[in-house]
């Protein structure tokens, strides 16, 4: 434990110790059973128990309702930008989809290739520092649904409640899923590449309502079917054991803290902890509106370039990793996932203000 460092990383990003440590003793003996986690068959009764478990919080703490599949696939977040169009926009059917930052232009990239897409919305031309409000776009009555990435990882900016237009939402969530409380029934399809929020690389989540399943094209390869893996519980083939396996283990640590609702709390206080610094003077200057600030990650700027890599490299040596900012952005971003201590967070603030003091513009 004394070796590991604050790790600020976007993705892969920081999990709870505890949650290590039991993996740890599991892959090399699972659950007791002589074979390690994995070494062991994906149709073993200890491997279903694990699938089922994981399926189950996932269900209590989102408030799935029952109408909706949960699904555990592999691909990425990157694969549902095809999937999601590919199984619903069969004949060139209409979608709607706002650009908030790079992972929303990917998806609408993919998208094209299928359906007619509108993007009656982008923060482009202002670098992204901004999600928008639902009067700033329309939406055609034709289309299937509207597409919006809940949390824009790169760009620190996060909807701070989602649009109610009476149209189908379907939601990108890599990056704040479980990070507070959802309403899921207002959407089509919720996904997340677990490697953020809920586990380690290598599966995604995919939340989705049952009677869209149906509007796949018979086209569609069997492994790209939303269908083909909601009917056989994710087992059609091998899973993703190994990552699914750490995902239940988060998610009991969640339900453990007291579930969703405990952690908006913390992440509330963690986030403000480091946007007070920004609007408390301006050597620090926060790359989002204020009104679309994320919680999970914290995109700033310092005074000069130079500044900025001194404080990258003087923060690492002082055991806070994974500071720089994205590649397309520059500056610095604190990635303050769940998993992430409000104690953390609270150190680099402190060295946040010791640096500012000793290193004037
Ligand atoms: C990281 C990220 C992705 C990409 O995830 P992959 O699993 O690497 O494909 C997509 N969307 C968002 C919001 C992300 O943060």
């Amino acid at each position: 434990m004394s070796q590991r460092v604050s790790n600020f990383s976007a993705g892969p990003a920081t999990l709870p110790y505890d949650v290590l440590t039991k993996t740890a003793e599991d892959i090399v003996n699972f659950k007791e059973s002589g074979i390690g986690l994995m070494e062991i068959s994906h149709r073993s009764s200890e491997f279903q128990g694990v699938i089922d478990e994981a399926e189950r919080l996932l269900r209590e703490l989102m408030g799935i309702p029952e109408n909706y599949k949960v699904l555990f696939l592999q691909g990425g977040a990157s694969s549902q930008f095809f999937m999601i169009p590919m199984n619903m926009l069969s004949g060139g059917k209409k979608a709607t989809y706002l650009n908030t930052g790079t992972w929303a232009k990917k998806a609408i990239a993919e998208a094209r290739l299928f359906g007619d897409i509108e993007v009656p919305y982008s923060s482009e031309k202002e670098n992204y520092n901004r999600v928008p409000d639902q009067h700033e776009y329309t939406i055609a009555d034709d289309s299937e649904y509207l597409y919006l990435v809940s949390n824009n990882t790169i760009f620190g900016t996060q909807f701070q409640q989602f649009p109610d237009t009476g149209k189908m939402l379907i939601s990108d969530m890599s990056s704040d899923i479980l990070s507070r409380p959802v309403d899921v029934s207002r959407f089509g399809l919720i996904f997340a590449g677990a490697q953020k929020n809920l586990g380690p690389a290598g599966v995604t989540v995919v939340i989705v309502r049952e009677d869209l399943l149906s509007r796949c094209p018979d086209t569609t390869p069997t492994m790209l079917k939303y269908r083909t893996h909601a009917d056989k519980g994710s087992m059609f083939n091998t899973p993703p054991c190994l990552a699914i396996y750490v995902v239940y283990r988060v998610l009991q640590w969640l339900n453990g803290l007291g579930g969703v609702e405990a952690i908006q709390k913390i992440n509330r206080q963690k986030a403000a902890t480091l946007y007070e610094i920004m609007d408390s003077g301006d050597y620090y200057r926060g790359h989002a509106d204020p009104q679309s600030r994320s919680q999970m990650n914290v995109a700033f700027n310092l005074p000069t370039p130079e500044l900025e890599a001194k404080f990258i490299a003087d923060a690492a040596a002082q055991g806070f990793k994974g500071l720089k900012g994205h590649r397309s952005i520059g500056g610095c971003r604190a990635s303050i996932y769940n998993a992430f201590s409000l104690e953390g967070v609270t150190e680099l603030a402190a060295f946040m203000e010791r640096f500012a003091n000793e290193n004037p513009a």
